[in-house]
């Protein structure tokens, strides 16, 4: 319980929104919904009840997973990076989760575990993101090396894009090299799309796309327009309140190192919401929040707990108003970009000490 007004809500129909539009752009291929990093910010106790039609959820960490299965979810449950080290495959085991393989220390660990049922199998492929996965000529082998060792029940080709934006070649080229290299992928169960290639490449679907940033309502290009068009919702509005209003001289400065002089009488707004609170330091002077139906710009340096607003226009604001740092009316793609940074960066920063609720 806190007291101060800062608050993330969650708008479940928004989520829900998101998650119709993604399932009718992909049709019959089944669904990922991606939950790591606390679903991008949001909570994951609170977004995998309201993602209950996914076909299941992708996590990073067993924690992550042990979460989902501690409150009572029965989906596949898919670990992004697989394990880290052999005493998590006990764990993998009881919790009955997909692992993927990505690297030959796994596989050696994998294939000395004594197995207690057959395992679904996720083999990454590095087919140019240069990150995790195996060289795609060596793909056929390991299937070969994990089939002769390892009590399996199916194995998934699993790839990642380096940049699935609409107008990008290197998807193309990515699915190619997959395509020479594999014998036969196509019998094989294939998941190689992420949120971008659901939106822009149709023909990267296959069998499981992996989706995040959409589903919370940003654009993993960094640009609202590019899924606004969509009908695509934003899924968190963080908002504070004003808590101070100053009226200050001409020639005066605001806050910290003095960097904002105004230069005739002003009335500014302090708002609860610094940078603790996971709101970027970094922002440029164009950049803008909500307050009684007017966007007004943001001034001087974001202290630790608190900013200062522009209140020129907005002569009736007064202590205790409502203000949106992100959500319906300023997108979160815009403060990124403020900010020199994406929407996924602002939503994993969102601190731990701003409560999320759940609205509908
Ligand atoms: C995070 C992640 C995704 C989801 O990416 P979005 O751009 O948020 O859709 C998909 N696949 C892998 C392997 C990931 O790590």
């Amino acid at each position: 319980m806190t007291t101060r007004p800062i608050l993330a809500t969650i708008n479940s129909n928004a989520l829900k929104n998101n998650f119709k539009i993604i399932k009718n752009i992909v049709g019959k291929s089944k669904i990922w919904s991606v939950l790591k990093a606390n679903a991008y910010g949001h909570g994951i106790k609170n977004i995998f009840p309201i993602l209950k039609k996914s076909d299941g959820f992708a996590v990073l960490t067993l924690e992550e997973a042990i979460i989902l299965r501690k409150n009572g979810c029965n989906k596949p449950i898919l670990l992004l990076e697989g394990f880290f080290s052999k005493k998590d495959l006990y764990l993998i085991y009881k919790y009955y989760l997909t692992i993927t393989i990505h690297n030959k220390w796994q596989m050696k660990i994998l294939i000395q575990y004594k197995s207690y049922y057959p395992l679904n199998i996720y083999i990454k492929i590095n087919s140019g993101m240069n990150r995790l996965g195996f060289l795609p000529k060596n793909i056929n082998n390991i299937i070969n090396i994990l089939k002769a060792n390892v009590n399996i029940q199916n194995i998934t080709l699993m790839t990642h894009f380096a940049d699935a934006s609409k107008n990008s070649h290197s998807v193309f080229k990515q699915l190619k090299i997959i395509k020479k290299n594999i014998y036969n992928y196509r019998n094989f169960t294939c998941s190689f799309a992420n949120s971008a290639a659901t939106l822009w490449h149709s023909y990267t679907h296959y069998d499981w796309i992996r989706v995040g940033i959409v589903l919370y309502g940003a654009s993993p290009t960094g640009n609202w327009k590019d899924i606004s068009k969509k009908k695509i919702q934003p899924v968190m509005t963080l908002k504070s309140k004003i808590i101070s209003i100053q009226k200050i001289k001409s020639g005066q400065t605001i806050g910290y190192n003095c960097t904002y002089s105004v230069k005739t009488k002003r009335k500014i707004g302090i708002i609860a919401c610094g940078y603790a609170d996971g709101y970027p330091k970094n922002i440029n002077n164009e950049t803008f929040v909500f307050i009684k139906g007017i966007k007004t710009k943001i001034l001087g340096n974001i202290c630790m707990d608190m900013l200062a607003i522009d209140l020129k226009n907005i002569p009736t604001a007064k202590i205790g108003n409502s203000v949106e740092l992100w959500g319906n009316n300023i997108k979160i793609d815009n403060v990124a970009k403020s900010a020199n940074t994406t929407g996924y960066e602002l939503m994993c920063s969102l601190s731990q000490r701003v409560p999320r609720q759940i609205i509908k």
